[in-house]
């Protein structure tokens, strides 16, 4: 896309996600107009810092079509890396499982997900002869093992973005199966239609029962019931969980305690490189993190997950920093654990969030906005990228809101919440984040950044010359390219993350 105008950039429809609906799109006066984010934003603040006299009420807009340090231009909520969390908790003492796990008397519970990927399938294959090559991939190396898996219910699902993203909007065909038929597609494009893999799923337990192994259906994700499920094995025997998902460990420090045995959580892959494999001992990494094991799924969520957006600019290495040393981010934090109500909840994340920034206590997001810009404007020679700026306190209310709703799902204090008074609308029979409750824009700078001229631009009648804008693809007559008032466009949108 390198050098092309911004607003020459299409996609094919083909290549587009299936609920891109317009995710970007805003509208003046009824009229949609299609821009490039940072284009826009940066008409939006060039017609602010010259007509606005109240430039901090124009930075409680997100001056873009969504709110881009949370969303991507699919509006999609940002993908998140777990594992720097991981990562991070490892570095800051010794979380090391030192015994030989083969020497002792170890129950395994196994990530049912993660087993899904560990034993190849090849098409051609009867379906009977991939059930036993799990059977035996597991009798190889968990004897005694409890399978748990999640569930792919038909219903709308908190996790229905990441679904979406995977599955880049395809669904798959249904595939029936029994015991005596081959594999005839490849494996992912099996698995990527929901109702087979749970299909195969409630068909490989069956399997795996009369093999002699413990199996659990978790009823969405599955894992909160792996931890619950090894928490238990651990009042009486030691206790090993397999598998790679960070959220394991973020739950299982959160629910541990001293009366239980030895918790270790390991990856189910093989060592294939040089990078080291960790084997977590929950109970020593508990002792790392002190007091903060509490406040671990609080600062999981809101530096995104599954369910919760990435926030361009907050890395979860530094947010673990801050949640160790700045004591009122933990009480903040402390108010997403109990039962709270959205005030609480909306006011402590923004808190929590500012701090994550490096802003001060004293600021809002809003306000912190506008003094980023301002720091940027003047450090930078580059214009200054909207996805950089810290998301108004209107969209990150909702983040919060979400936030609240997945820290509860871990923690399980036995509220039942309902997942559309917290952060997330239904969709097309599909729970959407809602990204904020603000117009892109005031509307009078709006009304700016596009004119309707018939003509050629060439008098000060057009309201983008008069506003001392260029033409664009946003404006309805000229698109940008009829008229006298456009000069040749840069580049402009680079990648800052
Ligand atoms: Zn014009
Ligand atoms: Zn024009
Ligand atoms: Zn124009």
């Amino acid at each position: 896309m390198a050098g092309k105008n911004a607003f020459e950039i299409s996609f094919k429809k083909s290549q587009k996600a299936v609920t891109l609906d317009a995710a970007q799109q805003i509208s003046i006066n009824n009229e949609p107009l299609k821009v490039d984010p940072q284009l826009l934003f940066q008409r939006l603040t060039i017609a602010a810092q010259r007509f606005s006299d109240n430039l901090p009420d124009v930075f409680t807009y997100e001056l873009c079509g969504v709110p881009s340090s949370l969303f991507g231009s699919d509006g999609l909520i940002m993908e998140s890396q777990k594992w720097p969390l991981a990562e991070a908790i490892w570095n800051v003492g010794d979380c090391m499982h030192e015994e030989n796990l083969d020497d002792k008397n170890y129950r395994y519970v196994l990530d049912g997900g993660s087993l899904l990927h560990q034993v190849p399938w090849k098409t051609g294959m009867l379906f009977s002869e991939i059930f036993e090559s799990y059977v035996r991939y597991i009798n190889n190396r968990y004897p005694n093992a409890v399978i748990v898996f999640d569930g792919y219910a038909s219903g709308p699902s908190t996790k229905d973005t990441t679904h979406i993203r995977r599955t880049h909007g395809i669904t798959g065909a249904k595939v029936y199966f029994t015991l005596s038929l081959p594999l005839s597609t490849k494996k992912e494009t099996f698995l990527k239609n929901s109702e087979n893999k749970q299909n195969f799923i409630f068909a490989l337990a069956g399997e795996l029962e009369r093999n002699g192994f413990d199996v659990y259906h978790a009823q969405g994700d599955a894992d909160v019931l792996i931890v619950k499920t090894a928490l238990q094995i651990a009042e009486k025997s030691n206790v090993v969980i397999v598998g790679e998902d960070t959220d394991l460990q973020v739950i299982a420090l959160y629910h541990i305690k001293s009366i239980h045995k030895t918790v270790v959580v390991k990856p189910a892959a093989k060592q294939t490189t040089s990078k080291v494999v960790r084997i977590w001992d929950i109970q020593k990494a508990k002792q790392v993190l002190g007091g903060q094991t509490r406040t671990l799924p609080v600062l999981h969520a809101i530096s995104g997950c599954d369910t919760t957006s990435h926030i361009i600019g907050i890395s979860k290495g530094a947010a673990l920093k801050t949640f160790l040393k700045n004591e009122e981010v933990v009480n903040d934090a402390c108010d997403f654990l109990s039962h709270s109500n959205k005030d609480v909840v909306i006011a402590s994340g923004e808190r929590i969030l500012v701090a994550l920034f490096g802003g001060l206590s004293v600021e809002t997001l809003d306000v912190l906005r506008l003094r980023m810009f301002s720091q940027k404007v003047m450090s930078s020679t580059n214009y200054v990228q909207v996805k950089s700026l810290p998301p108004t306190s209107a969209a990150a209310k909702y983040h919060s809101l979400r936030t609240f709703f997945q820290v509860h799902e871990w923690v399980e204090n036995g509220e039942n919440l309902s997942p559309t008074e917290w952060g997330f609308e239904l969709k097309d029979n599909k729970l959407m984040p809602q990204k904020t409750d603000r117009p892109a824009a005031p509307e009078k700078l709006l009304k700016m950044v596009k004119c309707k001229c018939k003509q050629h631009c060439d008098t000060k009648r057009c309201s983008c010359r008069k506003n001392g804008l260029e033409c664009s693809a946003g404006c309805s007559g000229c698109r940008g390219i009829s008229c006298t008032n456009v000069q040749k466009f840069s580049e402009t949108d680079s990648d800052i993350d």
